[in-house]
């Protein structure tokens, strides 16, 4: 049973613990500590949104975000609770926790987005909110090295963040995400992750959403299409990973990246939130398998990208969008990245020079101890 408690830190931000332990939320009201330290107030809005009339794809700017913290020693680490010498952006020890960015590309401020046209320079403030989640107090680690409690937790906290933002005014998808890796530009060591609640439906998503919508209506609302990719991969087996009872992975079939994985519910649910408990079980005993996986390919922790496809929040798309993890990496060999170049950055035209099952077997292989 995950309880949540929200606080406010010096400038105004919410922060939220989420905790397993049954008494926690009670010391932590007991010795109520709080944010001590002497914030700038938040301005009302720090970035803008622009709209690319040429792509139809609204773009997010946030020159202010230059100066955030980049890389810094352990002892300097924002997410470390805070101690008797040194105060943190997490005035409490704890499982897990959430806070508004305080370097945010989306956000503070709520509202819609005008209707863009083809007119040029429409702008707009960048409206939203990101926070990041803190897996654990503890600096050193990855999320594949969480216990199940704490990956359970983490669980927990996506669900009810994923249900809150999107009940936030003007929001149109939220996005939970976990970047690991200086390779892939990760700015702090410590283990988070991130959750974007946008002003838009991003730009792949609503172009996958408008798919899935097609081919649900198409099969007279009995199937969506991550179910029946699903079932084909199921089917053919060749890039299976695992097979659970609520849960599938498999590298799909035609992959983009050197390593890629889909993590699926076998039921329809259009995001986290909507996973029962049992679900959320077996979830958080698969997910860290995966990351485990892709760790022990080679010597050295393999940077990944992992990405929450959730629904966007308009009604039209719920019943035709199915959760889905995607978990990507560039990693190509011990000491070679794929970079997006010509083809990909510019044209968004993947060429992957790994056959798609030839990584699954390698990733069936790898052991998850
Ligand atoms: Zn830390």
């Amino acid at each position: 049973m995950t309880t949540m408690t929200s606080t406010r830190l010096a400038d105004g931000r919410e922060l939220i613990y989420f905790d397993s332990a049954p008494d926690a939320a009670k010391r932590r009201r007991d010795t109520a500590p709080s944010d001590g330290r002497q914030l700038d107030p938040r301005g009302g809005g720090t970035g803008e949104a622009r709209f690319d009339v040429l792509t139809g794809e609204w773009v997010a700017v946030a020159a202010h975000r230059q100066n955030r913290t980049h890389l810094p020693p352990a002892d300097e680490c924002p997410l470390c609770p805070s101690d008797g010498v040194r105060q943190t952006e997490i005035p409490s020890g704890y499982e897990v926790a959430v806070f508004e960015n305080r370097f945010p590309s989306f956000g503070p401020q709520l509202g819609a987005l005008p209707a863009p046209d083809d007119a040029p320079a429409v702008r707009a403030p960048a409206y939203g909110r990101c926070e990041v989640i803190s897996f654990t107090e503890d600096h050193v680690g990855s999320f594949g090295s969480l216990p199940f409690e704490r990956v359970r937790t983490v669980v927990d906290a996506w669900a009810q963040r994923t249900e809150a933002l999107s009940a936030m005014t003007g929001v149109q998808q939220v996005f939970c995400f976990e970047n690991r890796g200086a390779e892939i530009g990760v700015t702090l060591h410590h283990p988070h992750g991130q959750i974007y609640a946008y002003p838009f439906i991003a730009p792949r998503s609503a172009g996958m959403a408008k798919l899935a919508r097609r081919h649900y209506l198409r099969s007279g609302g009995l199937e969506t299409l991550t179910s029946s990719a699903l079932a084909a991969e199921r089917t053919d087996g060749e890039r299976m990973i695992v097979e659970g009872n609520h849960f599938s992975a498999y590298v799909p079939f035609a992959a983009r990246w050197p390593l890629e994985i889909h993590l699926v519910p076998h039921r329809q649910v259009p995001d986290i939130a909507a996973l029962t408990g049992e679900e959320r079980d077996e979830l958080a005993e698969l997910y860290p398998q995966l990351l485990r996986r892709l760790d022990n390919l080679y010597n050295s922790p393999t940077p990944y990208i992992a990405a929450w496809h959730q629904a966007p929040v308009a009604h039209d798309f719920r019943p035709s969008g199915h959760l889905h993890l995607q978990l990507t990496s560039p990693r190509r060999a011990e000491d070679k990245l794929k970079y997006l170049a010509g083809s990909e950055a510019a044209m968004g035209a993947f060429i992957n020079d790994t056959a798609p099952e030839d990584t699954a077997a390698r990733l069936r292989a790898a052991d998850t101890a």
